[in-house]
């Protein structure tokens, strides 16, 4: 546990729940609306959750409902077809 790095704060993965710099990881957003998108840009309003863009941790998070857990709303077929597009 060292630095502070403004650029790319630490989160945790809501899948492994091990912490990663912001930029090493995907960010899912609940817009204002409700609906879970993929944010690309990191930028998107709304509440974020969290993976790796691994294999394991978006097929895990899948499986296991955590970013419905993480962001209290459904993610959508499309969405995740996105999301795993990634790994
Ligand atoms: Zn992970």
């Amino acid at each position: 546990m060292g630095t502070v790095n403004l650029r790319n704060p630490v989160r945790t993965c809501v899948a492994c729940r091990v912490e990663a710099g912001k930029c090493d990881l995907v960010r899912l957003v609940r817009r204002p609306d409700g609906i879970v998108e993929l944010d690309r840009t990191g930028r998107m309003a709304g509440r974020g959750a969290y993976l790796h863009a691994t294999a394991d941790c978006l097929e895990g998070a899948r499986k296991r409902r955590a970013i419905e857990r993480a962001l209290g709303a459904p993610v959508r077929p499309e969405t995740w077809a996105e999301v795993l597009n990634l790994s």
